[in-house]
């Protein structure tokens, strides 16, 4: 806090000084002596308000001090940004109203301008202002990108995928790989909440729009195993999710409860331990151990899910399978543990596992317990991986 506040008054005086010294120069050149002599001294008054916390005045002085024009624009726009940058929003939003207001400014400056106040707009939480301003500048050549990304950041907090989709797939030319992806997602954002209402045809007719964006997604494959089961077809359900773990292995503890809900509607819990069983021989998957000690002990095998779990503790030290062992563990059991110790081990399971990171963004670092598609962080998509380790999935 206290480095910005160093690099803010430098920053202010920078300009102070680098304005100062050009009106000076053009002063002598273009203007009556007394002209530049007036600026420094209210320049500075403006800059006293500002470093004394009076952005009011500081605007007042600052504004009649040096009219808009072409020569200026930059200074203007500077200035507002600090303004913004300091969290005096409706500073920042008078000060490029100002700009917008001349009509002696260039179409870019103006462009310029009217995207910092879409920003100014944005941070002071008015967005209906600040997607009128985007839209605006959506058409002109200069704005388009800039302002079409922006009004998709828009649409993706506000959650209304339609008009994600619509802004993103304008930006598709410039960016085909990594706006198509994207897109995917936004369909499937759609397709999800249809599958949420038991609208099995909306939700095919988003999967397949999902597809046509980007054909290779494990989503899409997910959703498109969610909807057959829906329609009563588990066999194909399996089918496609175990070809698609073969191409992403890494994605099995976030498949696993849909692939389980299939060979459970297709009767075939055989074949699924039968897969969890070549699946550890190849990969060490917690989730993978947890599913497959868990059908044992359904069909009555308890001691076999403890050996399970014992023998992959020992491979794997994970506090989701100690926590799964401590579970299966019968009352005559418990000797074997003091019991003393028994209650420290749990508490500590517990607390390892209310604070525990199950997936990691791989752009930010945002850990947390749930899989997302999209960050909540960085709202990067496709970002968050599960974690390995003790208290990973
Ligand atoms: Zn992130």
């Amino acid at each position: 806090m206290l480095e910005l506040s160093i690099a803010l008054v430098l920053l202010i005086l920078a300009a102070a000084i680098a304005l100062w010294a050009w009106w000076r120069l053009r002063g002598f050149s273009a203007r009556p002596h007394h002209y530049h002599e007036n600026f420094g001294g209210d320049y500075f008054r403006g800059l006293n308000y500002l470093l004394n916390e009076q952005p009011d005045k500081a605007l007042e002085v600052f504004l009649q001090l040096a009219e808009v024009n072409p020569d200026t624009v930059e200074t203007h726009l500077a200035l507002g940004n600090l303004f913004r940058r300091r969290g005096e929003v409706e500073h920042a939003i008078r000060c490029h109203e100002n700009i917008i207001a001349k009509e002696s400014i260039s179409p870019a400056e103006r462009h310029h301008a009217m995207l910092e106040l879409a920003e100014d707009y944005r941070r002071a939480g008015l967005l209906d202002r600040a997607e009128d301003l985007y839209h605006q500048l959506a058409e002109s050549e200069e704005g388009r990108s800039v302002a079409l990304q922006r009004l998709l950041e828009i649409y993706q907090q506000e959650q209304d995928w339609a008009q994600a989709t619509r802004m993103a797939e304008r930006l598709i030319p410039l960016s085909p790989s990594e706006v198509h992806p994207l897109v995917a997602h936004f369909h499937c954002e759609r397709a999800t909440a249809a599958l949420k209402e038991s609208e099995l045809n909306e939700a095919r007719a988003a999967l397949a729009a999902a597809r046509e964006h980007h054909p290779a997604s494990l989503r899409c494959q997910l959703l498109e195993a969610e909807i057959l089961l829906g329609e009563s077809q588990p066999r194909q359900a399996i089918e496609l999710l175990t070809r698609s773990l073969q191409q992403q292995p890494e994605l099995l503890p976030v498949a696993l409860d849909t692939l389980t809900a299939a060979y459970r509607a297709d009767r075939a819990t055989l074949e699924l331990q039968q897969l969890l069983v070549s699946w550890l021989q190849q990969r060490q998957d917690v989730s993978a151990v947890i599913a497959l000690a868990a059908l044992h002990q359904q069909e009555g095998n308890v001691q076999q899910a403890q050996s399970l779990l014992i023998e992959q503790l020992r491979l794997n030290p994970n506090v989701h399978l100690l926590r799964c062992l401590l579970n299966l563990l019968a009352p005559a059991e418990y000797q074997q543990l003091s019991a003393q110790l028994r209650p420290i081990v749990e508490q500590l399971c517990d607390e390892l596992l209310t604070g525990e990171v199950a997936f990691r963004c791989r752009q930010c670092g945002y850990g947390g317990h749930d899989h997302h598609w999209q960050c909540p962080s960085c709202k990067q998509w496709d970002s968050t991986w599960p974690v390995r380790g003790v208290t990973g999935k």
